[in-house]
């Protein structure tokens, strides 16, 4: 194989593409489809045959998960094994990257509900909930020793929010208003100081302040026109885990987990010229174009690896390279409508390979 993915090439970037169904809408109006998925040779092509613009360009990837993928399988497939790195003491970080609308919340967090039926998930339960459920299964199996914390919080425009800072609608001034700032913490990493950090116990726990910090985030996006889908959310998990050397000696293992929602990537693309947000479009621009530009320097062991350059890179420094473990899940659409933005999306991806 030559997936970026193999352990002995030291290099740990491993690039999927998802592409969405057609929604019933699209159906209903005939919408041409110009992507097809071909998963067991992992390539993608679009093509569009019309008299004087003709495109037919085909693309690798790691995997390829099709219109009719499921949620199941594309965790089994891809995520499992990375869920698995983290307990074995990696730092570990999924990103969702993708036009909007083409499905990277449904990929990370799932459709609707991520309640338990019986123990088993709905079928459309995404990434996050499947990771965490996984997490605990293992540790509860091991009867391990652990702690384990969550973060969740949100990069707009440059700045920090935290998805899960205490509501303090009373006295606006207090604390979730306060800007967040990033800090070095002199050994080459960084902290966000401020923000809050939820000593975790059970699944449950954890997919309650996962509906805490999303219902924030939809709050937000529809006081603040559709912020969501220009700002990127970050959900961290870790694992600090207690063992025993043959010697009987005690040593902790630390794995961390990052679960990112990428802005949309239109926001590279257009929207800065276009309607006049030249300015924010341009900080998004900044997290989104940096992030390839490090996961670039990483694949091709390039000495420079910019990641002062954005907040997102600042932020995931510790989770990127290194002993780390990134996977990106590129989501697109299948509808001709979406064809410039899928040409990009695949374009980003291909690069990061
Ligand atoms: P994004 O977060 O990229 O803006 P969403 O995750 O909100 O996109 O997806 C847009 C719509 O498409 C949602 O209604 C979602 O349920 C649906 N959708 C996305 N991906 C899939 C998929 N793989 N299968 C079925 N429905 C999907
Ligand atoms: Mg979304």
């Amino acid at each position: 194989s030559h997936s970026k993915y193999d352990k002995d090439k030291g290099v740990n970037v491993q690039v999927l593409l998802r592409c969405r169904p057609l929604s019933e809408e699209e159906l209903r109006m005939n919408t041409p489809v110009v992507i097809s998925c071909n998963e067991h040779r992992r390539e993608v092509s679009a093509v569009q045959n019309i008299a004087n613009k003709q495109i037919d360009r085909t693309f690798v990837f790691d995997k390829v998960f099709g219109p009719a993928s499921k949620q199941k399988d594309l965790f089994h497939q891809a995520i499992s094994p990375i869920v698995n790195e983290v307990l074995e003491g990696y730092n570990c970080t999924i990103f969702a990257y993708g036009q909007t609308g083409t499905g990277k919340t449904y990929t990370m967090e799932g459709g609707g509900g991520r309640k338990t039926k019986n123990g088993e998930f709905p079928s459309d339960a995404g990434v996050i909930p499947r990771a965490v459920r996984q997490i605990f299964d293992i540790l509860e199996a091991q009867c391990a020793e652990y702690s384990m914390k969550v973060t969740f919080l949100e990069l707009y425009n440059e700045e920090i929010t935290d998805l899960l800072a205490p509501d303090d609608s009373k006295s606006s001034d207090d604390k979730s208003k306060k800007p967040i700032a990033l800090m070095e913490d002199g050994k080459g990493g960084v902290f966000v100081r401020g923000l809050e950090e939820e000593v975790v116990y059970t699944a449950s726990e954890i997919y309650k302040i996962l509906d805490k910090g999303s219902a924030k985030r939809r709050t937000a996006e529809t006081l603040l026109n559709k912020q969501s889908s220009r700002s990127h959310s970050i959900f961290s998990i870790t694992i600090h885990i207690k063992e025993c050397t043959p010697e009987g000696e005690e040593m902790i293992k630390c794995g961390k987990l990052n679960l990112v929602d990428l802005a949309g990537s239109e926001n590279i693309s257009r929207s800065g010229a276009r309607d006049g947000r030249a300015r924010e479009a341009g900080e998004i621009n900044k997290s989104l174009l940096t992030l390839g530009r490090v996961i670039n320097a990483l694949v091709e062991h390039s000495g420079h690896v910019p990641y002062r350059d954005s907040k997102l890179t600042r932020l995931l420094r510790d989770s990127l390279g290194g002993k780390t473990k990134t996977c990106i899940i590129a989501t697109i659409s299948p509808s001709i409508h979406c064809l410039e933005e899928t040409l990009s999306t695949l374009d980003y991806a291909h690069r990061a390979k």
